[in-house]
């Protein structure tokens, strides 16, 4: 977060990732709600099935950076025994889920696999650009 004249801005993206087993998708699914109905985040899906890295269906939220300190302690009053994923999204979504990961809760082992296949095929990627600044780092 930084200042331009007068204005707050509020840059960076991050996300949580909720990870549930498929005998807790009711819980999966309150708490998903519980999550929209907390204002914090921008953007909310629950995720039946595994995709990308993810090992495990989950909850899917986005979040700016002057809601994280705010994320995080809903997090932990949330969570319950779901064990979460923060990270930013800043497009290298390697080091977003290696060095910039942060885990509440047991960590998991995420698919790594999966990074060098997007890096030969963008197009897969699970999230897809959200600030128009990427544009230019399209490579076809
Ligand atoms: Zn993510």
């Amino acid at each position: 977060m930084f200042k331009l004249g007068d204005k707050i801005v509020d840059m960076r993206h991050f996300h949580a990732h909720i990870y549930f087993e498929p005998n807790r998708l009711e819980s999966a699914r309150l708490l998903s709600e519980r999550a929209e109905l907390s204002g914090l985040f921008g953007f909310v899906q629950l995720r039946g099935q595994p995709v990308g890295p993810h090992p495990t269906g989950m909850i899917e939220a986005h979040f700016r950076e002057s809601a994280h300190a705010s994320v995080l302690v809903w997090l932990e009053a949330n969570r319950g025994d779901f064990s979460v994923l923060v990270h930013e999204d800043s497009g290298d979504d390697f080091r977003d889920h290696t060095d910039g990961a942060r885990w509440l809760g047991e960590g998991l082992p995420l698919k790594f696999d999966f990074f060098a296949l997007i890096q030969e095929n963008p197009e897969l990627r699970v999230h897809k650009p959200a600030a128009p600044a990427r544009a230019g780092l399209k490579t076809k």
